[in-house]
């Protein structure tokens, strides 16, 4: 049987909540099994696209999330209180 709804096949499906940004990338990342990361930037959320691709592999996610009500990415600041609270715990 042939697979019903397109071409995509997806990986898995994950709301955008567990996605992680990544200041660097401008981009909200999500783990691959391959060992790198699935990405979608902030831009691709706004223009409607809901496929993270990952860079190293093949494997594609669909993100889940509610396009009136797209998560704003942190603040910088707020980024940099994360790291350092990281580093709190390490030490
Ligand atoms: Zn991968």
């Amino acid at each position: 049987m042939a697979e019903e709804g397109g071409d995509l096949n997806f990986h898995d499906e994950v709301e955008l909540e567990d996605f992680e940004w990544d200041p660097e990338e401008s981009a909200w990342t999500y783990p691959c099994p391959c060992g790198d990361r699935f990405v979608i930037t902030q831009d691709e959320l706004e223009f409607g696209e809901e496929v993270a691709t990952c860079p190293s592999c093949s494997l594609i996610v669909r993100v889940i999330y509610d396009a009136d009500n797209l998560p704003e990415p942190p603040e910088e600041e707020e980024v940099k209180i994360k790291e350092s609270r990281k580093e709190v715990v390490k030490a």
